[in-house]
């Protein structure tokens, strides 16, 4: 009886020249990076810090700003990320019309709050 193979990180995976280089060989998971894959997570990572870090100096990025939200301010039936993100465009575009500059990028980090 054949037995069916479970999909994973790393079972399926290409082989073959690095960037075009003939001389390098490499291979990759295919098929996976995925944030929720433990192998995949910190290279996946590492690529999104570093993309950041690259258009945050490209655009001359300089400020950084922490912003939280009231979990009380939140209106009842309403979903909390979509309050947040409605909230965050309404902003953009006051600060937009006050300085003349847009905001560009945001990082969002929800949690939980017990
Ligand atoms: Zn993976």
């Amino acid at each position: 009886m054949q037995q069916k193979r479970k999909f994973g990180c790393g079972n399926f995976s290409i082989v073959g020249p690095v960037n075009d280089r003939l001389d390098r060989i490499g291979c990759a998971r295919l098929m996976c990076n995925t944030y929720g894959c433990v192998r995949c997570l910190p290279k996946k990572l590492r690529r999104v810090r570093t993309r950041i870090a690259q258009i945050a100096s490209e655009q001359k990025l300089l400020k950084f700003v922490t912003l939280t939200l009231d979990p009380k301010k939140i209106p009842q039936g309403v979903r909390s990320e979509r309050y947040l993100r409605q909230t965050w465009r309404k902003m953009r575009v006051l600060l937009a019309r006050r300085f003349g500059k847009s905001i560009s990028s945001a990082c969002w980090n929800f949690k939980n709050q017990v």
